[in-house]
This record gives C-alpha cells, structure tokens and sequence, in this order.
C-alpha cells in the first residue's frame, strides 16, 4: 500500500516557485482502486509521478509498502518502476519505429528475458488484448484505441502490482474507451492497485475511492463505503 505523509511538490521556475501539491496524509491500500479528479493544474498528474518514483517530493515521505520512495536510489527507482508499477498515459507513449509486438517486447528486454521468451510473452498479452492480428503493425498503422491496447498490453508486461494511469481515454472514442474501462476494471479484479487520473466522470464513479485535487490539495474524498451509508 502507499502512505504519504506530510507530502510537498514545489517547482522553480525562474526564479518564481509553485507549490503544485500539498498533501498532510493520504492512504492508498493494497488492491483499492481510486480516481483522482480535479481541474486543470490541480496537481494530479505531480500526485502520479511522485507514485511511480519519478518526481521526488519537496518535503515529506512516500511509502510503498515499507520502502520510503524518497531514499531510494535513481537505480533502485527504475528496477521498482520496472519490478512493480505499470504506467498507462494518454498519449501512449509508444515506440513509433517498433511495431505492437516489438514494443510489448521492450519492458520485457529490460527485466532480461531471452528474445525468445520475450517474443512469446508479448504475443500472449496482444491475445489477450484482442489485438494477436496486429502484432506486427507499427503504431501509426493502428487506431488510437488499438494502440491503447497495445499500451495495455506493455503494462502488462512484467506483472505490476500497481497500476498508474493518466487520463486513459482522454483520447479514445467511445467504443475504445469502454474497452479499455473494462481492461482497467480486470486488472483491479486481478488484485492490482488501480490509482487513475481522470476528467471522465464514468471512470471515476467506477472506482471504489474518489480523490478531489484542488490548487495541490485534497478537497474531497469519497469512498465506495461511504456512498453506500
Ligand atoms: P494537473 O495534472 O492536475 O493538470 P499538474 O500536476 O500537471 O496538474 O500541475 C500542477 C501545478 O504545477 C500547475 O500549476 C502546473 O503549472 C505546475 N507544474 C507542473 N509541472 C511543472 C514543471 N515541470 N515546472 C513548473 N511547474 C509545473
Ligand atoms: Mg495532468
């Protein structure tokens, strides 16, 4: 689970500061599935980066589990990234000279599977993402929701317990986006730590938590639990 505490994010930018979050105390458990929400430049895509260890906070502590983020090493950092925390972005983030096959293949080369291996893993994962006809198309040979899918599939790749994504279907039309609701809501099924950034009010109410940001700060929280008393 993470715990943060006492947590801020200040950026410098000539000379003028920006505090972009500050959060006192905030629990994520093992297996919950939650939405952060919030108007634009409200900090949620700072929120998600300080989860997966790619920003470092101003002050305060982030766990996960029992390991404080913030004294880990860069390389510590990347192995846990690469180990244990899936990402899924709006812009996909694929490699546009690698076709589907190749790019699922790409986490799987850094945890240091044989080619092989590699090669039949990713073929796996696009099956199962619906999209095994399309293993050796390049991204801009795809449409935006099958090229979501293939994002999917390279999060999938190595197993993550947790899974960070950012505005997923910011880009999709809706048949795309439904399919990939449901992809997000079976790895939350699956056990994972779904932690979603979202302007889409369906994506949120499917979550079990909602967290409003607000100028850096947690306006409101809203549990599945407390919904229903
Ligand atoms: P959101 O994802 O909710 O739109 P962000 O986390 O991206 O918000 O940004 C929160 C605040 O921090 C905003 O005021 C934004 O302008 C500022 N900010 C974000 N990234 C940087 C950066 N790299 N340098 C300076 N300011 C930044
Ligand atoms: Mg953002």
């Amino acid at each position: 689970m993470y715990r943060l505490q006492n947590i801020s994010k200040r950026y410098k930018t000539r000379g003028h500061e920006v505090v972009a979050l500050e959060i006192d105390d905030l629990q994520i458990a093992s297996g919950e599935s939650v939405a952060v929400v919030g108007p634009s430049g409200s900090g949620k895509t700072t929120l998600l980066s300080l989860l997966g260890g790619m920003l470092t906070p101003s002050s305060g502590e982030i766990w996960l589990d029992d390991q404080p983020l913030s004294r880990q090493s860069p390389t510590a950092l990347a192995q846990l990234r690469c180990e244990r925390i899936g990402f899924v972005f709006q812009t996909f983030n694929l490699v546009p000279y690698l076709t589907a096959l190749e790019n699922v293949q790409v986490p799987l080369a850094l945890a240091g599977f044989a080619s092989s291996e590699q090669a039949a893993r990713a073929e796996k994962l696009l099956e199962r993402v619906g999209l095994a006809d399309r293993q050796h198309h390049k991204p801009s040979e795809l449409s935006t929701g099958q090229q979501q899918r293939v994002a999917l599939a390279r999060t999938l790749a190595n197993q993550p317990s947790v899974i960070l994504a950012d505005e997923p279907t910011g880009n999709l039309d809706p048949e795309s986006r439904q399919q990939v609701l449901d992809f997000l809501a079976e790895l939350h099924r699956e056990g994972r730590t779904l932690i979603v950034v979202t302007h889409d009010p369906h994506v949120a109410q499917r979550t079990q938590r909602q967290i409003l940001l607000n100028n850096g700060r947690i306006a409101g929280g809203e549990s599945a639990a407390t919904k229903a008393a």
